[in-house]
């Protein structure tokens, strides 16, 4: 009922010649699983004419629709140049630029009025699994970051351990297992169990095609935002085909 989703994630990374790689993923689209790339912004409408079966999304959005802000770039926009979708709250985000719960909400309230599905990145860090605090804190992210109104075609959320970010280091599969039941369980009570049910949930963080196989037979693992992985097809290919 939920379809899987494998999503790129390309951060600051690709210049033009990216969208060869791009078209070699194409072939890998359009079957049971969706594919999502997030490129930097200056690619997105390129990569758009380019993607064939793949949806592409930006990776940040402004939480207004318009104005004087200087360097920054409107959900509005991004549907626009031809985006579906957009990553909000990426960890990088939050630690780069300060972004706040309450910035990341405002940011998907945006998105959605746009028409585009927000990504909402939420994640321990390293400190914070080690005081057993994990749950707490995707708790208050997922009760803080995400406004009411959410559903199953506007709403994806990824689980990244901050710590699994470009490590290599993957949470065994009960830790994943352990944060997708509780944030299913979250999502049920919160937006109630038809709308719960229906919104994927991507673990993300170092995913390869290696571990992709085991952690996508985790519960509630509906697919993986995926940073180093996604840059070429030959490593992101096999990801989206463990997904089926
Ligand atoms: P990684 O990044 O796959 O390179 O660990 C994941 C992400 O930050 O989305």
């Amino acid at each position: 009922m939920r379809r899987k989703l494998a999503a790129g994630n390309w951060k600051m990374n690709g210049l033009a010649a990216a969208l060869d790689e791009l078209e070699a993923m194409s072939g890998a689209a359009g079957g049971a699983a969706e594919v999502l790339i997030c490129p930097p912004a200056t690619l997105v409408s390129q990569a758009v004419a380019a993607a064939g079966d793949i949806a592409i999304g930006g990776q940040d959005c402004h939480a207004k629709a318009s104005g004087a802000h200087t360097g920054d770039i409107s959900a509005e926009m991004l549907k626009d140049a031809g985006a579906s979708y957009v990553i909000l709250g990426h960890s990088e985000r939050r630690t780069d630029h300060g972004e706040t719960d309450e910035d990341v909400r405002n940011k998907t309230r945006a998105a959605w009025d746009a028409g585009l599905s927000a990504v909402v990145c939420v994640g321990e860090s390293l400190a914070e699994r080690e005081a057993s605090n994990t749950l707490d804190i995707i708790a208050g992210q997922l009760a803080g970051s995400i406004p009411d109104g959410a559903t199953g075609h506007n709403l994806v959320v990824a689980y990244e351990p901050i710590w699994a970010i470009g490590t290599g280091k993957v949470p065994t599969t009960d830790q994943i297992g352990e944060v997708h039941d509780f944030m299913r369980a979250k999502l049920e009570r919160r937006f109630g169990e038809g709308v719960g049910r229906s919104v994927r949930l991507l673990y993300g963080g170092s995913v390869k095609p290696g571990n992709a196989g085991e952690i996508f037979a985790v519960s509630n693992v509906d697919g993986a935002l995926v940073g180093g992985a996604s840059l070429k097809a030959d490593d992101f290919v096999p990801i989206i085909e463990a997904l089926g």
